[in-house]
């Protein structure tokens, strides 16, 4: 049995249900789990571990729910920089083909040291080709070495381009391979205990690069299963729109649809282009969404309604996606942009009526706003939700032993603590101080304890060269 405790926070934000904010909290783990959270002098003086966290706000660890680690091999890709979404995905996809077993790893490492050094303590993750002898296992083995919360996804792609698919036909797999694959993943790591590191998720890629038999016998076997979500992009361009009208005759949500994703186990990568009937449509089946805004931004996509899905109930989240399309795993900094571009979608829509200088209790259509508070229960609350956990996500007896810690007291905030939880948010994105996952310190002092990263770098950075050489 082991005990943490940590104490002092500057303010410790619980996003509990009354959304306590504590200054001079702390909270008190026993074997992985809190046992209670509080006003630091009611609580334990003792434990196997201390954590003095003065100085420091405490959040709940974010949820990230969407990603690819293995892209952390092929950022800012010069060839691939300044396009939109389906001539970037033809620059990647023979690239990433390259993939090792030994690539895998280390991108794995890579992507999950930079999130837990951004405030992630839970990381989906949606890979999808598997070539060389590469295999979700991998990725697997990498979680538990570096200590993250992990739900991972056995990505398929199986429609090729002489199929009239998007990806080269060599990368595309077998369907039979797929499934009988997700099974075995299923079979051999799926946790559905509360507390739960390990959970799998299955994840055809897209629209326009899997069949639609696929979807129909991913959606079958995952449902055989307590707790075994579905996944996938949706909406998330135009071309992907215009695609599945030309050759499905139907708008991507009625696609997924009438292959039988709609519900509470399923949720869509970006659902950026949506219709008001769409959006009630999620709500009522209570589908998720993960919003993507750095991605979104950097590939011209467009902007998810992100305000829209919340007022309509809809459970959503934030996902760093990428990493190349991002290029960062920052998980603070893409809260930060879900707030900012939430706000640009208000911009763009010309004023009505006659001018008029609005005052600051009545801003320009101010039910529209997001504020730093909406984006970090989204990145917290929200993503648990969509990923269907009742056990993290927020501080309180009883929840997973999740958190991260921030120094208030640098130069990013200085004169920003009127408010700051808001500042958190506000000012420029920090990396963390302290991360906790399941009650171990996986950040201490601003540093990965659980894994030397410097060499993990290096070998990772001789697989990205290898795996780009011939590329401009
Ligand atoms: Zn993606």
């Amino acid at each position: 049995m082991t005990t943490l405790l940590a104490k002092n926070a500057e303010v410790l934000v619980t996003m509990d249900e009354e959304r306590r904010e504590i200054p001079g909290g702390g909270l008190f783990v026993r074997d992985h789990m809190i046992e209670q959270v509080g006003p630091s002098d009611e609580l334990p003086t003792d434990a196997d571990v201390v954590l003095d966290m003065t100085g420091q706000i405490v959040m709940p660890g974010f949820v990230n729910t969407h990603h690819h680690l293995d892209q952390t091999l092929t950022r800012a890709l010069p060839v691939a920089q300044d396009i939109n979404l389906f001539p970037w995905l033809r620059a990647h996809y023979r690239v990433w083909a390259r993939k090792t077993p030994e690539a895998t790893r280390t991108s794995t490492l890579i992507g999950l040291a930079e999130l837990a050094l951004s405030g992630c303590t839970t990381v989906f993750d949606h890979s999808y080709i598997w070539q060389n002898g590469s295999r979700v296992d991998d990725q697997i083995a990498a979680a538990a070495e570096f200590g993250s919360r992990f739900h991972v996804s056995r990505g398929s792609m199986s429609l090729g381009e002489s199929d009239g698919g998007l990806p080269p036909d060599e990368i595309c797999e077998d369907e039979d391979d797929v499934l009988a694959d997700s099974e075995r993943l299923i079979e051999t790591f799926h946790d559905t205990t509360r507390g739960s590191m390990l959970r799998v998720v299955l994840a055809p890629c897209s629209p326009f690069s899997v069949t639609p038999d696929l979807l129909v016998r991913s959606a079958e076997l995952a449902r055989r299963y307590d707790g075994v979500g579905l996944h996938t992009h949706l909406c998330e361009t135009l071309d992907e729109e215009r695609f599945t009208l030309e050759h499905f005759g139907l708008r991507p949500v009625e696609w997924m649809e009438t292959h039988g994703w709609m519900g509470p186990d399923v949720w869509y990568a970006h659902a950026i282009h949506v219709q008001p009937d769409e959006i009630a449509k999620f709500a009522s089946t209570g589908t998720g969404a993960a919003h993507c805004p750095c991605s979104n931004m950097r590939l011209a996509s467009g902007i998810a309604p992100l305000k829209a899905y919340r007022d309509a109930g809809v459970r959503v989240g934030i996902g760093v996606d990428g990493s190349a399309s991002n290029d960062a795993s920052h998980m603070l900094n893409e809260v930060r942009q879900a707030m900012l571009l939430a706000r640009l979608k208000i911009g763009l829509r010309p004023p009505e009526g006659p001018m008029t200088i609005l005052s600051t209790s009545d801003p320009l259509r101010r039910d529209e706003w997001v504020t730093a508070r909406d984006v970090l229960e989204i990145g917290t609350r929200g993503g648990a939700d969509v990923l269907g956990r009742d056990d993290i996500g927020h501080l309180a007896p009883g929840m997973c032993a999740d958190f991260f810690s921030v120094d208030l007291h640098s130069v990013a905030f200085a004169g920003g603590l009127h408010d700051p939880v808001a500042a958190l948010v506000f000012c420029a994105p920090q990396s963390t101080t302290s991360t906790v996952i399941n009650g171990r310190v996986v950040v201490e002092q601003g540093r990965v304890t659980t894994v030397d990263m410097q060499p993990v770098i290096d070998e990772h950075n001789r697989h990205a060269a290898a795996m780009a050489a011939g590329t401009d």
